[in-house]
């Protein structure tokens, strides 16, 4: 079945997107199998917190923006979901603010680098960083601690959807400030997230581009002001108590 033949009526049809996106995406050589685990996981949350972006994401969606605005060197971490699920609207946001985007794999073979790497490329991105690999996130064994020197490795501010919580911890201990989306509050990542995003990647990205976007002529004091208002503890609190307790849609 073709993206398009997905009835778009159907009660849970972004569920349906997103899982057809996935497969495709395991086809392709993008997405790895332990994707397909992360996905299920994934959608369990998103199902309880009713599929939608609740308040308090959206005001970490906003404030993640401001910061990605502010930074000097913003890079945007994809994975094989990532990828597969939204790379133009990646692109999009790499616009917005301004970014490098940086493939970094936990299962890191040479043909899914270059198969993601390509298909950004396909998406109008002319450098993708994370090939040349010539830096290490310090504390983490040899595959998983590669990043490339210029990139992640020179970050100031990195998003790192979806990502692994030994990764997560290591990169915040680099000092890097970390914008982490994922779906479970509970999960290592975001717990150790400046800015913990707990929402679905598909509606995540594309409302930062948005707040960037309306943000984009704000002066610093104005941006700083958007960030220092967020509390990492609140927005996580918020979401672990809309699953709890939330209705389902
Ligand atoms: P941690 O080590 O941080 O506790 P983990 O390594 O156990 O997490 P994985 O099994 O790698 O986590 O799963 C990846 C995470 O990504 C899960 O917490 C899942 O909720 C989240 N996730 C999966 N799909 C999406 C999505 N589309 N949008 C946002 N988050 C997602």
């Amino acid at each position: 079945m073709s993206e398009i033949d997905l009835p778009e009526d159907h009660p849970r049809y972004q569920s349906l997107l997103t899982r057809h996106r996935i497969e495709e995406g395991v086809e392709k050589g993008i997405t790895s199998k332990q994707g397909l685990i992360a996905e299920g996981r994934g959608e369990a949350f998103d199902y309880l917190l009713g599929e939608r972006t609740i308040k308090s994401a959206d005001a970490a969606e906003r404030a993640a923006a401001a910061q990605l605005l502010l930074a000097d060197h913003p890079v945007l971490s994809v994975n094989g979901n990532v990828a597969a699920l939204v790379a133009e609207e990646m692109v999009d946001l790499a616009d917005a603010v301004d970014a490098d985007i940086e493939v970094n794999l936990f299962n890191r073979t040479p043909e899914r680098m270059e198969a993601i790497a390509a298909h950004f490329r396909e998406h109008g991105v002319t450098e993708v960083k994370g090939l040349t690999a010539d830096g290490r996130i310090p504390n983490l064994s040899h595959e998983r601690a590669k990043v490339d020197a210029d990139g992640i490795g020179a970050a100031d501010v990195v998003l790192v959807p979806l990502e692994d919580g030994d990764r997560a911890e290591a990169l915040g201990e680099m000092g890097k400030t970390e914008i982490v989306i994922d779906l479970n509050p509970l999960s290592r990542s975001a717990q150790v997230a400046a800015i913990p995003i707990v929402d679905n990647i598909i509606r995540a990205i594309p409302n930062m581009t948005a707040h960037a976007r309306e943000l984009q002529d704000e002066d610093e004091a104005r941006l700083q002001e958007i960030v220092d208002a967020f509390d990492p503890e609140t927005a996580l609190q918020a979401a672990e108590a809309a699953i709890r307790d939330g209705e389902l849609a």
